[in-house]
């Protein structure tokens, strides 16, 4: 028995109810073939929301290499004397599952090339799909950035820094650097881990020194000013030193973090989150570090018919939100395109919406951002109170699960998962 519940009722409903076989008076005599190549937020988003909108003027393939779609957090949990546990599993679901209850087919495969005159792709099993439209959510590729440091990915890394805090309880260190990498990164987790890791020495009473060396001038500054003064006096007020404008190298062999035009940092431990980059597919063009260039509406520039979303395209700032904000512009496209009854979408300015853990209290912040990821000027960017609801835009569900809550992931996603976490838990399949 997979995890695909009942929470697909809603969805499949809203499906029942959008057949409208009609475009220009002209009957359709097939649905539009879309073809969704991915397994992560704006995969997923895009597959539930174009099940909502445009019923069955559309038949969906989904690709992906993984059978589990996974939600990535950081550590949630304030830091204790346990190692993490099972108790506390991440979100996830069983996308095949959960494609077949919404009249989808999975089909678990890699992309190689992308033949968009013909309307192809080819995939590593050397099997072709033909699609009357493409949609791209491969994700970015994760790299190491500063030889030597400690790579905190995900949830998967979580043993790694808790082998640190009992270090540090040990008294065995006492200097702990975290450093955000040059390039593209979400580097919300570093400073996550920098607040847990001076809250734990405290609460054990144990000596730390804990630094967040970053190449931007103020922290998480990509949030917006106002955004980045709030950060700052949160980490001042927790005993973290930020050093700002520096730009991590490497760790030595003393463990001191080197930057790049000179200077060290002495250390015991660094932490750093991986760079992120595109991914080469042949017949898709990469710009900026491999991302896949596409316009206000996620088309991939100078394709037909080919959408990509999330953190493959060329857009600075890399986060599930966002994935998700970007799949449900594409969905209602296709959905217009493929004639159900939706208006045609019109992009509004991006909104960031997420939860700085780590600190005695999470907190909320919001950015609203231009076309190139710059916090936008006018009403944005803002800053929500301590401990504020998640009130708004994209607003997560009462009672979520500590994984969901603070993760405005998606119109349907975050609720999708609220249903398939409480129905799995009920049912203890969430692994
Ligand atoms: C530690 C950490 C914490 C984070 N916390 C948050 C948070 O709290 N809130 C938030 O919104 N965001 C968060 N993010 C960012 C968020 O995880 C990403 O922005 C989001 O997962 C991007 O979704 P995506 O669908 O674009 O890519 P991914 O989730 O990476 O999914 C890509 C999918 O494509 C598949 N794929 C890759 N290559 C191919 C191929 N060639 N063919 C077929 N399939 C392929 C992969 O297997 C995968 O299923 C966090 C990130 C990290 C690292």
């Amino acid at each position: 028995m997979r995890d695909c519940p009942r929470a697909l009722f809603g969805v499949a409903q809203m499906w029942r109810s959008q057949r409208w076989p009609k475009v220009d008076g002209m009957t359709i005599s097939s649905p539009r073939r879309v073809l969704i190549v991915g397994g992560g937020v704006a995969a997923l988003e895009t597959l539930l929301a174009l099940r909502a909108l445009a019923g069955d003027t559309v038949s969906v393939t989904m690709v992906a290499p993984n059978e589990r779609f996974c939600l990535r957090t950081a550590l949630c949990r304030e830091p204790s004397a346990e190692e993490p546990s099972a108790e506390d599993p991440p979100a996830s679901c069983d996308l095949r599952a959960c494609a077949e209850q919404l009249g989808a087919d999975f089909r678990r495969d890699t992309l190689h090339a992308v033949a968009g005159h013909q309307h192809r792709v080819r995939l590593a099993s050397f099997a072709t799909l033909d699609y009357d439209f493409l949609v791209l959510g491969l994700g970015a590729r994760a790299h190491s950035a500063v030889p030597g440091a400690l790579v905190f990915r995900d949830q998967r890394d979580a043993g790694h820094v808790w082998r640190i805090l009992h270090e540090l309880e040990r008294e065995e260190i006492r200097r702990v650097v975290f450093a955000v990498p040059s390039g593209c990164a979400w580097p919300l987790p570093v400073f996550e881990l920098a607040l847990m890791t001076a809250r734990h020495a405290e609460r054990h009473a144990v000596p730390a020194d804990t630094t967040v060396v970053s190449p931007s001038p103020e922290p998480l500054d990509l949030l917006g000013h106002e955004a980045a003064r709030e950060v700052r006096h949160v980490l001042a007020t927790h005993g973290v030193r930020f050093e700002g404008s520096s730009v991590p190298a490497a760790v030595r062999r003393d463990h001191a973090l080197t930057l790049h035009f000179g200077g060290a940092i002495a250390a015991d431990r660094v932490v750093t989150v991986p760079q992120l980059r595109g991914q080469r597919i042949t017949g898709l063009h990469g710009a900026w570090w491999g991302f896949v260039p596409v316009d206000r509406l996620g088309r991939v520039e100078g394709m037909d018919d080919v959408y990509a979303a999330g953190d493959m395209i060329a857009f600075p700032i890399k986060h599930g939100g966002l994935a998700a904000q970007q799949a449900d512009l594409i969905a209602q496209a296709i959905a217009h395109r493929a004639g159900a009854r939706v208006p045609e979408p019109n992009p509004q300015v991006r909104v960031l919406h997420t939860q700085l853990r780590g600190a005695e209290h999470p907190i909320a912040l919001r950015a609203l951002l231009d076309d190139h990821g710059n916090p936008a000027t006018g009403p944005g960017p803002e800053r929500m109170p301590r401990g504020a609801s998640q009130a708004g835009f994209q607003s997560a569900p009462e009672g979520l699960s500590p994984h969901l809550a603070g993760n405005a992931l998606g119109r349907f996603t975050t609720p999708f998962l609220q249903k398939v976490v409480s129905y799995s838990a009920e049912r203890c399949l969430v692994q």
